[in-house]
């Protein structure tokens, strides 16, 4: 009598060790954020994302991007949406978004708030 011999195969998995976060050509993005109820600019780390503002409680936060106006290089801040949005500078309607720096929150206004802070998840 003979038994069958069970072959396991072994699915070797390669597993990222490094855990760094997203980033642009400028360096590490974050999520920036409007508060529509009382006008506070934040920012979180890029794997944090707002359910309410830090400041008022409102759950009207608006995610924000930012806009590099191709005519005179100048960034704004604002909405993030499909329809670009306009240069405070010249008013060109600027359609390429990249997420923003902390350098470029920071001269915003915005101040960086921990994920406690934002978030009750
Ligand atoms: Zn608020
Ligand atoms: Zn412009």
């Amino acid at each position: 009598m003979r038994f069958l011999r069970l072959i396991v195969i072994l699915t070797s998995v390669l597993i990222c060790g490094c855990h760094k976060g997203p980033t642009s050509a400028n360096g590490t993005v974050y999520n920036g954020f409007l508060c529509k109820a009382c006008k506070v600019k934040f920012y979180t780390d890029s794997d944090v994302y707002a359910d309410f503002c830090p400041q008022c409680k409102s759950v009207d936060v608006q995610g924000v991007g930012s806009y590099v106006c191709p005519a005179d290089q100048h960034l704004t801040i604002g909405p993030r949406n499909r329809a670009g949005l306009a240069c405070e500078q010249c008013g060109v309607v600027v359609m390429d978004m990249h997420l923003p720096v902390e350098g470029e929150l920071k001269s915003w206004g915005a101040v960086k708030k921990s994920k406690s802070e934002v978030s009750s998840r």
